[in-house]
């Protein structure tokens, strides 16, 4: 999701700008998605490889128990 070409309802300039609060807002909002989206990018292979990692913890204890 791209703002740069979103023009403002209120002031009729780019959001991006941030000319008047209506932008100010707009943006921030915008970036604070972006933000959270690129969070979740980034840590679903690190929680896969943590989950992994927890998964092959527990098999191996369980087999040292049984052994
Ligand atoms: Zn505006």
């Amino acid at each position: 999701m791209t703002y740069d070409r979103l023009v403002c309802a209120n002031c009729a300039a780019p959001v991006s700008e941030g000319r008047c609060p209506v932008c100010r807002a707009n943006r921030e909002r915008l970036q604070q998605e972006n933000f959270f989206e690129n969070f979740l990018a980034g840590l679903n292979p690190m929680t896969l490889i943590a989950l992994l990692a927890v998964l092959v913890a527990a098999v191996a204890l369980l087999a040292h128990q049984t052994a």
